[in-house]
């Protein structure tokens, strides 16, 4: 019987990222979708405190306008 376990492999944790910076897009574009929009942490692998922080950073980057709310 075959079981999968979910890789909990961080993208920051592995990288030691302890601040996330907005104007970094090229870096937040890696956590959206197609349409721009944030990819579930499951999906990412991201932990929570990660997932909070990169989730803060992309609305902030949304804010400034450095990234889309959607794209169609
Ligand atoms: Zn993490």
């Amino acid at each position: 019987m075959p079981q999968y376990f979910r890789q909990r492999n961080c993208y920051f944790c592995r990288k030691k990222i302890e601040y996330i910076d907005f104007r970094n897009t090229q870096s937040l574009n890696r956590f959206l979708s197609p349409w721009s929009k944030i990819r579930a942490a499951k999906d990412t692998g991201n932990c929570a405190k990660h997932q909070r922080i990169l989730t803060q950073a992309i609305k902030r980057a949304r804010f400034m306008a450095m990234l889309p709310y959607l794209t169609r």
